[in-house]
C-alpha cells in the first residue's frame, strides 16, 4: 500500500469537474510559475502523509453522499502525477466514482499516459508557446508539456486546455495564436478554457508570509480575445 502526501482538501468545487466534486491537492511541483497560487504544493515534502487505503475510504464515503447527482473526486496540486503510484492506487480503488486530475503535463510521458488512461476526465494546462519564456517564468521548458497534449489529443480521454491568463506574460494575441496554431494541428480539437489571473494570490502569500516575487505588471493588459481559438475551429471559453 503506498503512502502520499496531500496539502489541502476543498469539498463541493465546482470548477474542477462535473457536478459536486471533492479536490485533493498533492504535494510537489516541478514547475515554479511566478504567478503560483498554491506555492505551499510546490516543495515534495510537507503536506500531511496519508496511505492510499485512507483516501480510498474517504472517497467511498463521499459517493455514498453524492447518490442519486453528479459528483466525483478531482486530484490537483501542485503536480498530482509526480505521486505517481500512489495515486494509481487510488484511482484503481475508488472504482466507478468520475475521476478527474488537473496537471501541468510536466512528467515524463510514460507517467502522464498511466494516469490519464485512469481518469474520465483531464483538465491539462498549456501556459506559453515559447519555449524561452516558458523556461523564464515557470523554471523549465515546455517541451514535455507539448509533447504530452500530443498524446492526449491521439487518444479519446475528455480533456480541456487550460491556459492560466497571466498579464503581460501569456495573455496576449500573440501567445494565444501560437497555441491555437498547435492545437489546430493535433488529430483531435481539444477544448480551451482561459483561466482569468488570480488576483487574491498576493493576499495569499502574504498570509503565509512569503514575498510574491513577479516581474510581471498585475496592471497590464489581459487579451480576452476567444476569437483567437474559435477561428481556428477550436471551442474557447473565458471560465
Ligand atoms: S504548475 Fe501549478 S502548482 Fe505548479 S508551480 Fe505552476 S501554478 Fe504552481
Amino acid at each position: 500500500m503506498e503512502t502520499g502526501r496531500i496539502f489541502d482538501t476543498k469539498e463541493f468545487a465546482v470548477y474542477d469537474g462535473e457536478g459536486i466534486r471533492v479536490t485533493y491537492f498533492l504535494q510537489g511541483c516541478p514547475l515554479r510559475c511566478e504567478w503560483c497560487h498554491n506555492p505551499e504544493g510546490q516543495p515534495v515534502e510537507g503536506g500531511r502523509t496519508v496511505r492510499s487505503v485512507e483516501i480510498i475510504d474517504e472517497i467511498r464515503d463521499y459517493a455514498v453522499m453524492w447518490k442519486g447527482c453528479t459528483g466525483g473526486v478531482t486530484f490537483s496540486g501542485g503536480e498530482p502525477l509526480m505521486q505517481e503510484a500512489f495515486l494509481a492506487e487510488i484511482m484503481d480503488g475508488i472504482g466507478d466514482v468520475s475521476k478527474a486530475i488537473e496537471t501541468s503535463a510536466a512528467v515524463r510521458g510514460q507517467v502522464f499516459q498511466n494516469i490519464c488512461r485512469r481518469a474520465d476526465f483531464v483538465y491539462v494546462d498549456l501556459k506559453l508557446m515559447d519555449e524561452e519564456q516558458h523556461r523564464r517564468y515557470t523554471g523549465i521548458s515546455n517541451r514535455l508539456i507539448l509533447d504530452n497534449i500530443r498524446w492526449l489529443a491521439e487518444t479519446d480521454i475528455p480533456c480541456t486546455v487550460r491556459i492560466p491568463m497571466i498579464p503581460g506574460v501569456n495573455a496576449t494575441e500573440e501567445n494565444y495564436r501560437q497555441t491555437a496554431e498547435f492545437l489546430a494541428g493535433l488529430p483531435r480539437k481539444l477544448p480551451v478554457e482561459l483561466l482569468p489571473y488570480n488576483t487574491l494570490t498576493r493576499a495569499k502569500y502574504d498570509a503565509i508570509h512569503k514575498e510574491y516575487r513577479i516581474s510581471f505588471d498585475e496592471e497590464d493588459a489581459v487579451c480576452e480575445d476567444t476569437q483567437i481559438f474559435t477561428r481556428y475551429g477550436i471551442p474557447c471559453g473565458i471560465l
